[in-house]
């Protein structure tokens, strides 16, 4: 799976978006070898949403610092 910067113009695939897509998904274990375009917006909205179950391996988690304010 990979996410790149897309410079084709071509429309984002979120629905109902109308804007021009920056970043394509490329993901080639898919059975269809298909790219998902979406335009930045989009993009952060997946990735919140994400972010709900997935969280990044190299961010450490603010509350294991001893999160004690001084
Ligand atoms: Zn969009």
């Amino acid at each position: 799976m990979l996410v790149e910067k897309t410079k084709n113009k071509i429309k984002c695939d979120s629905n109902g978006c109308n804007k021009i897509a920056d970043y394509s998904i490329v993901n080639k274990k898919f059975v269809f070898d298909g790219s998902i375009y979406l335009c930045s917006s989009c993009l952060n909205e997946l990735f919140s949403e994400i972010s709900k179950f997935v969280v990044p391996k190299n961010v450490k988690p603010i509350y294991k610092r001893g999160g004690k304010s001084e």
